[in-house]
This record gives structure tokens, C-alpha cells and sequence, in this order.
């Protein structure tokens, strides 16, 4: 029986430099608490923000990060009737995956489908749900519209243009390389464009007839938020979803009036303990995933002790898809 596990701690706040291997004692599941032992995990731009003591919520060190993984139940705590050991799941949600073995609420457990490997269940469920609530419950967009997807060959990007094909969106995708696009085209997306080009507003608006985009998916923030706003369509809808830029962004509310346009903020978290919510995006999302219509895109893949190399590699912007630590 093993007790103690490898894992990646960190102590302070910092970039990549602050991610220690080291050895902990292998935690058991409490009541409602699944224990799993962890295949694969999906590394998220969250990930690295929480590290850095620049997230949403405050990070309390020292810590392990980790929020979306798939692996093996090894144990259940008290009261967990609806999975038991050896199955495969993936679970979002809270901290902790950088390690051999992860324990989280039961609420967070998600099944996975056969057809899914390790390493593709843990790339679905942030970039999956978000892109839903986002084009869906917060949009409310309606086949036919225009998307324009920033970081479009991302983990979340790559997802979004999965989730607006199944919409019935036209899509504008957005990277910083050619290749990127071409994972883009690939995917499905209509026009793909650089977003180093010069005259990006007039090139999106000519792409869209002259109209905008009726929705935007806004991931970098920063000095380009401005010029995103001129990209949006009459009643479009500007979507606050990540700033990668970590720079702050500036905006007068009086200039949505004349368009009617609205900027809307999307945050998966708060979603993650509304259960009808969940219920509607796993409805939805769970029949394109056993079609095949839906299917992560795994990029590049890490191993654990590697986690300083991964968040490197993502903030120098060079991957696709989802990036992977496998313990
Ligand atoms: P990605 O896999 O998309 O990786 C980040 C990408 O952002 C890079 O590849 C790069 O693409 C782009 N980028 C633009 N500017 C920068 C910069 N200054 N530094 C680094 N990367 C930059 O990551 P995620 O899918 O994890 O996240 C994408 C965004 O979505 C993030 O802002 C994240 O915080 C947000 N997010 C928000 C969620 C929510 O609930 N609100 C949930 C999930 C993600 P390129 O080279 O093409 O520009």
C-alpha cells in the first residue's frame, strides 16, 4: 500500500519557478468524497493565475493546483452511492490534481465515455461547460450568428468553435500563428484571421458583410479590449471570459448605447454549484461527445514533474488544444 504520493506543491506566490515536486501523504476520501487516482490532467490559463496570486478567488499557500483531471476511483468515503472503485471519471472543479492522487466531492465527479482516453477527458470538462454557458446561457446565441473566438486554437478556443459549429454559428477564429489557424479551419471555423494583422476591426467586419460579430468571445483583455468592441454587430454581445493579457482594459459604457450592445461576464465556477445549469450544459453536451461531433483536442502532453516546462510553454504562447500532465 502506497501512502505517500509525488505531487507538485507550491508555496509562494510566482511563475513557473515556484512548482516543487515533492512527497505527501496520499489523502483518503472524507463523507461525499471520492478518491481518485489521477491518469491525466488538463492544465488551464486559470491554473497558472492561481498560482501566480492573480485569480478570481484568493489563492491560500501553500497549495496544490489542479482543477480539471481524469483517473481511476480508487476509494469512496461515506455516503458515496453513485460511484465506487475502479471506475474511469473525470472531475472538475476545486484544487489538488497535480499529484498521483486527488480526492474531490463527489458532486465534482463527471462520467467518462469509453470512447474518451485519459488524456481527452481531462481537456473536456473547463474549456467544454464554459464554452457552453458562455455561447448558451450567457449569449443566447442563435443559429446563424457570427462568433469571433480569440485564442480560437486554446484549450477553451478549440472547444468554442466545436460548441458554435453545434450551434449552428458562423465563426471567426482568431490566433497568433498560421498554424494555429489551420487547426482552426480544420475544427470548422469559417474565416480565420491573425490577430497580430493589421486592421483586424475592418477585416472581421468585411468577413461579416460589413455588420460585426454578433458575439464575441473575449479571452485577452488588455490595450485590445477597445478594439474588440468595435468589432461587435448591432445587439452584439461582448463576452468578459479571461484577460491572458493580465493587463487591465478600459471601456465607457455610454458608447454600447448606440449599437444596443451589451458586455456580459462568463465564469464557470458559480456554475458548478448550480445543478440545473450543469444539468442542461451534460444534457447537451454529453449526446455530441458519444456522436463523435465533439472531441478535445489534446495538445501538447507533460510529464508531472514537467508542470514548470508546461506552464512555460503555455505562457509563451506555443500551444494547441489542451495541455496534459500525466503523473
Ligand atoms: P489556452 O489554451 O487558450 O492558452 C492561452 C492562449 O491565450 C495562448 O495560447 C495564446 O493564444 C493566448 N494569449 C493571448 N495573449 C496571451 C498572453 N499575453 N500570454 C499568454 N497567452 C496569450 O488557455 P485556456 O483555454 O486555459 O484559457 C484561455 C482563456 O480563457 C484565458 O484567458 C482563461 O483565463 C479563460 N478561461 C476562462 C474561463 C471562465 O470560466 N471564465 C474558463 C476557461 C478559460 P494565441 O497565441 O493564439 O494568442
Amino acid at each position: 500500500m502506497l501512502w505517500r504520493m509525488k505531487a507538485i506543491q507550491v508555496q509562494r506566490a510566482g511563475g513557473p519557478e515556484v512548482l516543487e515536486l515533492t512527497d505527501l501523504p496520499k489523502p483518503s476520501p472524507g463523507p461525499e468524497q471520492v478518491l481518485i487516482r489521477v491518469e491525466a490532467v488538463g492544465l488551464n490559463f486559470a491554473d497558472i493565475l492561481s498560482v501566480a496570486g492573480e485569480y478570481l478567488v484568493r489563492t491560500r499557500y501553500p497549495m496544490v493546483p489542479g482543477m480539471e483531471f481524469a483517473g481511476v476511483i480508487e476509494s469512496v468515503g461515506p455516503g458515496v452511492e453513485a460511484y465506487r472503485p475502479g471506475q474511469r471519471v473525470a472531475a472538475l472543479g476545486g484544487s489538488g490534481a497535480f499529484a498521483e492522487y486527488a480526492v474531490v466531492s463527489s458532486r465534482a465527479v463527471l462520467p467518462v465515455p469509453p470512447s474518451m482516453s485519459a488524456a481527452e477527458a481531462a481537456a473536456f470538462p473547463v474549456s467544454y461547460y464554459t464554452a457552453y454557458f458562455a455561447l448558451q446561457t450567457q449569449a443566447q446565441a442563435k443559429p446563424g450568428e457570427w462568433v469571433l473566438i480569440q485564442a480560437a486554437a486554446g484549450a477553451l478556443g478549440t472547444a468554442s468553435i466545436q460548441i458554435a459549429k453545434a450551434l449552428g454559428l458562423r465563426v471567426v477564429a482568431l490566433a497568433s500563428r498560421e498554424e494555429k489557424l489551420e487547426l482552426c479551419r480544420s475544427l470548422g471555423a469559417d474565416i480565420t484571421l491573425l490577430s497580430t494583422q493589421n486592421n483586424l476591426v475592418e477585416a472581421v467586419k468585411e468577413a461579416t458583410g460589413g455588420r460585426g460579430v454578433d458575439i464575441l468571445m473575449e479571452v485577452v483583455g488588455g490595450a485590445g479590449f477597445a478594439q474588440s468592441l468595435k468589432m461587435l454587430a448591432y445587439r452584439g454581445r461582448l463576452l468578459v471570459i479571461g484577460s491572458a493579457s493580465r493587463e487591465m482594459a478600459q471601456m465607457y459604457p455610454v458608447s454600447l448605447m448606440k449599437g444596443n450592445q451589451s458586455v456580459i461576464g462568463v465564469w464557470l465556477t458559480p456554475f458548478l454549484s448550480d445543478p440545473a445549469a450543469m444539468q442542461a450544459a451534460s444534457q447537451f453536451l454529453f449526446p455530441l461527445v458519444a456522436s463523435g461531433q465533439v472531441r478535445p483536442v489534446v495538445g501538447e502532453r507533460f510529464k508531472l514533474e514537467e508542470a514548470a516546462k508546461a506552464f512555460s510553454f503555455i505562457l509563451d504562447r506555443q500551444n494547441t488544444g489542451k495541455v496534459i500532465l500525466e503523473p
